[in-house]
């Protein structure tokens, strides 16, 4: 299934925030840009994996992809502290990538965190984020907007806004049963994206255009399952065609279905019949470097 979506620019206002001095020593230690991936599961974690979500450092600015529920444990497993995070992407509304998000928010409370967090979402999920906080958690509900700030990407049109200097950040609507949106991360000539959870979209070929790596769903194989419908997930073939036509450097499969646990070299392969570039699909916490 295909579909199209308008080429405009409806971007939010945006305010960045000055950088802690203690993210200027990670700045000398760390190169420009670093992708951590903390889960590659779908819903349904298996195979020892996490909800998907992962952490880009570009040089002192932190971005958490994702929040699904155990994305505190996700990130202590990384060492990464949680106050370090100023930005949070949030693609959609589903479980696995939001149920963390009141834990967020409540480490941020009694941390605390300098900082407020920077939650970049579809505008149509706001006032469900502010919910779930105040039905869980209705003691620090209060305390939202002082920890917190949302900036809300159109959920039906391409959007992008400079945030720290040099930084851009671009999303684009994609097919999935609630309004999504991809990513992505420029920075000095380098580049990231990641589909988010979508069926086989035309939008991502022109999105992930000479990317440096793209993170796609790989929900399922089509060659173990040739004749399944794509409706709302991708395969390993159709996400490699995308790479492919994209012209994408290094491909990331990840969102596997929990069936396909152990299966992930049939995975690697099925994407390297289509596509010649690097293709990675991680299992664990695992770390990659763009200098
Ligand atoms: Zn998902
Ligand atoms: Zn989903």
């Amino acid at each position: 299934m295909h579909q199209e979506f308008p080429d405009e620019s409806i971007c939010p206002e945006f305010r960045a925030v000055e950088p802690k001095s203690q993210l200027l020593i990670f700045h000398e230690r760390w190169p420009m840009l670093t992708l951590t991936i903390l889960g590659t599961s779908a819903a349904l974690p298996s195979n020892g994996r996490f909800n998907v979500a992962f952490v880009i450092q570009v040089r002192d600015t932190t971005f958490l992809i994702e929040s699904g529920p155990n994305i505190l444990h996700q990130l202590q497993m990384a060492e990464i502290d949680p106050c370090r995070v100023q930005y949070l992407f949030i693609s959609h509304i589903h479980g696995d990538h939001v149920l963390g998000f009141p834990l967020l928010i409540l480490h941020r409370v009694f941390a605390p965190c300098d900082d407020p967090l920077i939650v970049i979402c579809p505008d149509v999920i706001i006032g469900d984020l502010k919910q779930m906080v105040a039905s869980v958690y209705p003691e620090i509900s209060s305390h939202l907007e002082k920890h917190c700030r949302f900036v809300p990407h159109p959920s039906t049109t391409r959007c992008s806004v400079d945030i720290d200097p040099g930084i851009t950040v671009s999303t684009i609507p994609v097919i999935h049963g609630v309004p999504t949106l991809a990513l992505r991360l420029d920075c000095s000539g380098k580049s990231i994206v990641y589909s988010a959870d979508t069926a086989p979209s035309q939008n991502m070929h022109q999105f992930a255009a000479g990317s440096d790596i793209l993170i796609h769903d790989a929900n399922f194989s089509a060659t173990l399952d040739p004749i399944i419908e794509l409706v709302d997930h991708s395969t390993a073939r159709a996400a490699a065609e995308i790479a492919r036509a994209a012209e994408a450097k290094t491909l990331i499969l990840i969102h596997l279905h929990k069936k396909y646990a152990g299966q992930e070299q049939l995975f690697y392969q099925e994407a390297a019949s289509i596509f010649s570039g690097r293709i990675i699909v991680p299992t664990h916490i695992s770390t990659l470097v763009l200098t």
